[in-house]
């Protein structure tokens, strides 16, 4: 398998017990698409509009107060609710199943400033949206009917955030929802059958090789996985085994807060844009003993090629298998050659 590089052929994804596979004869291809151009923030500090910004009024009628740091509140159109019926009516057919499904829905400002993103803030800044993150987890799963807390950011009108002012959401909810479900079969799986841990033992196998990691510090490894779907989709290890944020020691939350600054920056100057991605954590679930579980974050980019040019995930994706064209290790030089500057220094 040494022409990887030339010919189509697909990966396993251990992780997620799952194959993608990988064209990458097919960036030769003529692109007659769109162009992309550059993009830059609004420059707007505060906006009288945004339900986010400190002071203003949100559409449920609540207030923001004037916050000088982060600031969480729950969700007013909540996806999931706390008090839905404990019990599920009887199915007409086994074929037509339902659950209640019970959970609660938080958003939290990451900053007052409305112009802001994670690449643009100052490693001190994100610390304390780190220390936020691992508060708020740490009060939800202590909830004795959550079983999960998803800490996720959609970044960019391009994944369809709503609103631009700095901020993620965090759903908890009374199951385990599909992809971490799936990963804790994978991890628990590979536990079992080698008594290593799946992403130490992955982490290792990469920090070897050196072909994929795109930068690392004493806490964190950022790496484009082998089995990346997106073209600059990166996945962030702990460099210790821990399963959830609370698990994080001082240090290693600097060095969250620093690999986050770090992965955020390079990623807006790729395309001289602010790159849009949906990232999350995965933690382990909030109840049981969980040895398998190794804690890190997914960021999935969209963009291609420029600023406005993304993958779609379509055709034979949604009806075959994901698929790439730019090989990991291509994306990796590119996002290895990018700046630890941002292009848009900060006033
Ligand atoms: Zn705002
Ligand atoms: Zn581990
Ligand atoms: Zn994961």
């Amino acid at each position: 398998m040494d022409n990887l590089g030339q010919y189509p052929h697909r990966r396993w994804n251990p992780l997620r017990q799952a194959w993608v596979l990988v064209s990458p004869h097919r960036t030769q291809r003529p692109w007659q698409g769109e162009l992309g151009q550059k993009t830059a923030p609004s420059g707007i500090v505060y906006d009288r509009f945004c339900y986010l910004c400190p002071g203003n009024q949100r559409a449920g009628g609540q207030v923001n107060p004037f916050y000088e740091r982060v600031f969480s509140f729950e969700n007013d159109y909540a996806a999931l609710l706390p008090d839905s019926p404990a019990q599920a009516e009887s199915a007409a057919s086994p074929l037509l199943v339902a659950e209640p499904a019970r959970g609660l829905c938080k958003v939290l400002c990451y900053h007052p400033d409305h112009n802001l993103t994670l690449a643009r803030m100052t490693e001190p800044e994100i610390r304390r949206v780190v220390d936020a993150w691992t508060q708020e987890y740490r009060e939800i799963a202590a909830l004795d009917w959550i079983r999960y807390v998803q800490i996720f950011e959609n970044r960019g009108a391009m994944m369809g955030a709503s609103n631009p002012h700095p901020h993620c959401q965090i759903w908890a909810t009374g199951f385990v929802p599909d992809e971490p479900a799936a990963e804790t079969l994978a991890q628990q799986e590979h536990l079992h059958r080698t008594g290593h841990c799946l992403l130490c033992e992955y982490m290792e196998v990469e920090r070897a090789a050196q072909q994929r990691v795109v930068f690392e510090n004493d806490h964190f490894a950022a790496i484009v996985p082998w089995w990346a779907t997106w073209p600059f989709e990166v996945l962030l290890i702990s460099r210790r085994h821990l399963p959830a944020l609370p698990e994080l020691n001082d240090g290693e939350q600097d060095g969250l807060a620093d690999a986050l600054k770090r992965l955020t920056t390079r990623y807006d100057n790729l395309f001289e844009a602010s790159f849009p991605y949906t990232m999350g954590f995965h933690q382990s679930p909030t109840h049981g003993e969980h040895p398998e579980w190794h804690f890190h974050a997914h960021f999935y980019p969209p963009l291609l090629r420029s600023a406005t040019v993304r993958k779609f995930m379509v055709g034979f994706e949604m009806l075959g298998m994901p698929q790439r064209d730019i090989t990991p290790e291509d994306a990796t030089e590119r996002l290895r050659a990018s700046s630890e500057e941002h292009f848009l220094p900060r006033a």
